[in-house]
């Protein structure tokens, strides 16, 4: 799955929204999410996101941030 991490926060430019073809961003208050149960792993919304805030959950220490798109994903309002 990818990740989405703290760069995003304020951020909120929704490109990688509209580029998702399974619809797996969440929408808090300051930033996204995305669901990785949702996520097939396409990698289209990378390079799409001007902060640079996407990343796959295969790169080092991003075990918090898979937490966090986990359980937010949850609760936050499909985007
Ligand atoms: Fe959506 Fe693909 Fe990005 Fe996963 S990697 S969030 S499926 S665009």
């Amino acid at each position: 799955t990818y990740v989405v991490t703290d760069a995003c926060i304020k951020c909120k430019y929704m490109d990688c929204v509209e580029v998702c073809p399974v619809d797996c961003f969440y929408e808090g208050e300051n930033m996204l999410v995305i669901n990785p149960s949702e996520c097939i792993d396409c990698g289209v919304c990378e390079p799409e996101c001007p902060a640079e805030a996407i990343l796959p959950d295969t790169e080092n220490g991003l075990e918090k941030w898979l937490e966090i798109n986990t359980t937010f994903s949850a609760q936050w309002p499909n985007v």
